[in-house]
């Protein structure tokens, strides 16, 4: 990690855990054979690819057959939302208006293409699916599948994703979950919350990028994105990222231990951040509802303080966060997910993105609160709260 850089934007991406750096590097040295040939060498290679998909299927209570690695996050939801598409035929596509752009994108290009129209339903001011519009939503004719993310990315807000799946059951609706942000970092279990696709990413849970997997529950048809060489059973071709998908399986490993030992911790060091920060500043906002949020996750708008400026003030002094709104040209406007939760646009560009993991020690979380109390004194001070025109990078894309 960057030395001195305070770093609360885990929910961006995670550093790489140095167990997973050692796991990962016999097979990027020693160990580089192709896992398809069929000399002993590539035996140990097959055998650690066997080994991840065993590890992943652990964490999220699944059996490794029904693991399938792929290139990233994105490239899971793409693939189990084209998948459902091509098998469907046509039909409705159900989802919220908090997803990312992973799933919206896909959905609006099916809608494009004559597939079918695209209802994405709301969300309270909480970040929460109404419920109620779920279920209408999914009453209707022809629904061809319901994607619900499990938590959000920007607010970390968790959804009722087991009640969400409980009425496409009862509608008899496909139901694909993109659980990016939640799996390393609450407890989910495909035993417990029995849905049929979830997309997982590795740069999300301290894995390295360009490795993620898709779920798809035993029994159920996935047709493949990628076709040529037959890898992954037939469902992702391609050479495979060996040292990537053994990164994967180590962490998702640690993972799983993390999570039975030491969840509440992060927890704790975040609820230290938030106490910390509204005790030297006035007119602070949590956004979403306090009780349902993931535990590494504070959203929070800064009345009369701009974000842009802050984020620009708060990287100079050694903080790493993001901003809650996403930035066009220059021109701040609320993303998607503050426009769904009915933010004034005040609120929405006030709002920064704060998020930790468990390599978060309470030394960064004083040091980083500090600095936020001090840039926002400084930003308030400046007549208007701002400081003018600053291009800040879109939650959209993490
Ligand atoms: N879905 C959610 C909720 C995310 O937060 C992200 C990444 O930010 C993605 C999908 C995309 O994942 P990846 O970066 O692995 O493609």
């Amino acid at each position: 990690m960057v030395k001195d850089i305070v770093y609360l934007d885990s929910n961006a991406t995670t550093c790489v855990d140095p167990e997973v750096v050692e796991a990962m590097l016999p097979f990027l040295t020693d160990h580089f054979h192709n896992p398809s040939s069929g000399y002993r060498a590539a035996k140990v290679v097959r055998q650690a690819l066997d080994k991840a998909r065993a590890q992943v299927a652990e964490l999220i209570g699944a059996q490794p057959e029904e693991i399938v690695f792929t290139g990233c996050g994105t490239e899971s939801n793409n693939m189990a939302l084209e998948s459902l598409s091509a098998l469907r035929g046509e039909g409705r596509m159900v989802t919220s208006n908090i997803e990312h752009s992973a799933v919206l994108r896909v959905c609006e290009s099916l809608e494009d293409r004559g597939f079918g129209q695209h209802y994405k339903v709301g969300v309270d001011e909480g970040g929460q699916l109404k419920m109620e519009m779920w279920e209408a939503a999914l009453s209707k004719d022809k629904v061809a599948f319901a994607s619900l993310m499990w938590a959000n990315n920007e607010t970390g807000i968790v959804q009722p994703v087991a009640e969400a799946l409980e009425s496409a059951r009862a509608a008899g609706v496909p139901f694909h979950t993109d659980a990016i942000q939640a799996v390393g970092k609450t407890q989910v279990d495909v035993r417990e919350v029995p849905v049929d696709f979830l997309s997982l990413s590795g740069h999300k849970l301290h894995a390295p990028k360009g490795v993620g997997a898709l779920y798809v529950r035993s029994g159920l048809r996935l047709l493949p994105l990628l076709k040529g060489g037959g890898q992954e059973a037939g469902y992702r071709s391609g050479t495979e990222n060996v040292a990537g998908i053994v990164g994967l399986g180590k962490a998702a490993e640690l993972a799983k231990q993390y999570l039975e030992e030491g969840e509440q911790n992060v927890e704790a060091l975040r609820n230290y951040l938030e106490t910390r920060l509204f005790g030297g500043l006035e007119g602070l906002q949590v956004n979403g509802e306090r009780g349902v949020r993931l535990g590494n996750t504070l959203h929070v708008s800064f009345k009369d303080c701009e974000a842009a400026g802050l984020l620009v003030l708060l990287d100079q002094a050694g903080v790493a966060c993001s901003s809650g709104s996403a930035c066009m040209t220059g021109k701040q406007r609320p993303s998607h997910v503050q426009v769904a939760m009915g933010f004034t646009e005040e609120r929405a560009k006030s709002s920064l993105r704060l998020s930790l993991s468990r390599f978060t020690t309470a030394e960064e979380v004083e040091r980083g609160a500090d600095a936020i109390i001090a840039t926002v004194k400084k930003v308030r001070s400046v007549q208007g709260g701002g400081v003018g025109p600053v291009v800040v990078y879109s939650n959209d894309q993490s």
